[in-house]
């Protein structure tokens, strides 16, 4: 069994590699040890292959989210009528300080097995409840158990201290980071990695900011930059106001490059996006949060002037859904629509899309996974990489008729359509069921914590605020 390959028979694959997203009729091979060997027409049979037939599928790379907050699972959904402020202090202060360790465990468990069934593969989780070392480990052993690919990126505590950690702060990351790196997360071969959050450059002090980059940079880490980015509806100051100028304080201290993902950047001025495409800085574009909780429109047309690929993220499950395929659709109407009402606006025609479902789909695997710093393992069929690998039933009433496959897969896929996951040559999910033993049991233990964690917050006061001096954030 050990040195059985697997070959993935008659699949329609789609899939973006070197240039835009191609369709073609072939057969994806991969090693019993999870790598892809081969992507062919017909490849001749393999003595002794384990054979999944796919003709009557789509069979694409795993989907990446380059940016999501999974231990929010619990919560899930009781800020998306909130407003930004709300949100910080109800879920990010109040319910995040009564998360213990268990708690974080069962919020990630049931988010990781949520996303492999919808056809999700790898995750990038900025963590932004590292509320103590347990809480770490907690949410490392549920990525661990889960079979999820992931990019844990180590972040601060809860907000109930928000004043320390935010407001200029003078706290440098918290130092568990370096136990990580000696530790359970010193593999960059593993399927579970460390990066790093850090908190962008209004929110601390100068010296703060040197020392978190140059921490991630000593202990080599692929950084993540959450919080604030965006700018949105919650403030009335502008990037550019009163010195507000992110893009240049990193660049001041040489941390723009390659292994940074800045989140998503909506109201960025064109000579910040400049300096982004310049430097091969990376930008996770959240299109449902960005619209539903204040941000606006996604950056996505600005950054194409710049060459700038957006990657794909879905963002804070406390408000949005983790799904996907509705973060792609998402991403192709709001950057359509902005193109539309900007048109309309200045009496211009428009005659051709300057975003197509096909750049959608690398947004969501190839650019994705370059944002988690894993575009050279992941995010596309092709030899030498990891197999993971999603398989999409094409034959159900939302997915027949293939005149358009990219388009159809972006605009009218959804979780039910996908029928197997393979993570790292492994299958998590097979004939539309995931594999993980005991899914029930899963929903248990989060039922109970969501329960715990509910207990004693008085619910009728999170329209109340208790910090009323929030500025840039998401
Ligand atoms: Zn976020």
């Amino acid at each position: 069994m050990t040195n059985q390959v697997t070959t993935i028979r008659g699949g329609l694959v789609i899939s973006a590699g070197a240039g835009s997203a191609t369709v073609d009729h072939l057969d994806t091979r991969f090693s019993a040890d999870g790598w892809i060997t081969e992507v062919g027409p017909s490849l001749p049979p393999v003595a002794g292959e384990n054979v999944i037939d796919a003709s009557s599928m789509i069979v694409m790379p795993g989907l990446v989210d380059s940016h999501r907050h999974p231990w929010q699972a619990l919560m899930r959904c009781i800020s998306t009528d909130q407003t930004v402020v709300e949100y910080r202090s109800l879920a990010r202060g109040r319910l995040a300080a009564r998360y213990r360790p268990e708690d974080v465990y069962a919020a990630i468990l049931l988010s990781d097995l949520e996303a492999i069934n919808g056809g999700v593969t790898a995750v990038s989780d900025l963590a932004h409840i590292m509320n103590s070392p347990e809480h770490a480990d907690a949410a490392i052993q549920a990525h661990a158990d889960s079979g999820l690919r992931v990019l844990f990126c180590h972040g601060e505590p809860n907000d109930l201290e928000v004043d320390a950690w935010y407001h200029n702060s003078s706290r440098k990351h918290p130092d568990d980071v370096r136990r990580l790196r000696n530790g359970v997360l010193h593999d960059d071969d593993a399927r579970v990695t460390l990066g790093m959050k850090v908190r962008p450059p209004f929110l601390v002090t100068p010296e703060v900011l040197r020392y978190d980059f140059e921490l991630a940079r000593e202990l080599d880490l692929h950084v993540a930059m959450d919080g604030g980015l965006g700018g949105g509806c919650w403030t009335g100051a502008r990037w550019g106001d009163d010195g507000l100028v992110p893009i240049e304080d990193i660049q001041t201290i040489g941390q723009l490059g390659p292994h940074l993902t800045l989140v998503h950047c909506n109201n960025l001025t064109d000579s910040d996006f400049a300096l982004i495409a310049e430097t091969g800085t990376h930008v996770s574009i959240s299109p449902d949060h960005e619209m539903l909780c204040g941000h606006g429109l996604p950056a996505t047309i600005r950054m194409r002037h710049h060459n700038l690929e957006a990657a794909l993220s879905t963002d804070s499950l406390v408000a949005v859904s983790g799904d996907m395929f509705a973060a792609m659709r998402s991403l192709l109407t709001a950057t359509r629509g902005g193109i539309s009402d900007a048109a309309y606006r200045s009496g211009e025609a428009v005659w051709s899309w300057d975003i197509t479902s096909a750049d959608v789909f690398r947004s969501a695997t190839l650019s994705s996974a370059a944002a988690c710093g894993l575009g050279d393992k992941i995010g596309s069929l092709e030899p030498g990489k990891r197999a993971d690998i999603v398989l999409l039933k094409s034959d159900p009433l939302n997915l027949t008729l293939l005149n358009n496959p990219i388009a159809n897969v972006v605009t009218s896929a959804h979780p039910g359509n996908v029928d197997t996951v393979i993570i790292n040559g492994e299958v998590m999910k097979s004939g539309g069921a995931l594999k993980f033993p005991d899914v029930d049991a899963v929903v248990d233990a989060a039922e109970r914590s969501r329960a715990h964690v509910l207990a004693e917050t008085d619910l009728a006061t999170i329209k109340k605020p208790h910090v009323d001096n929030w500025a840039m954030f998401a």
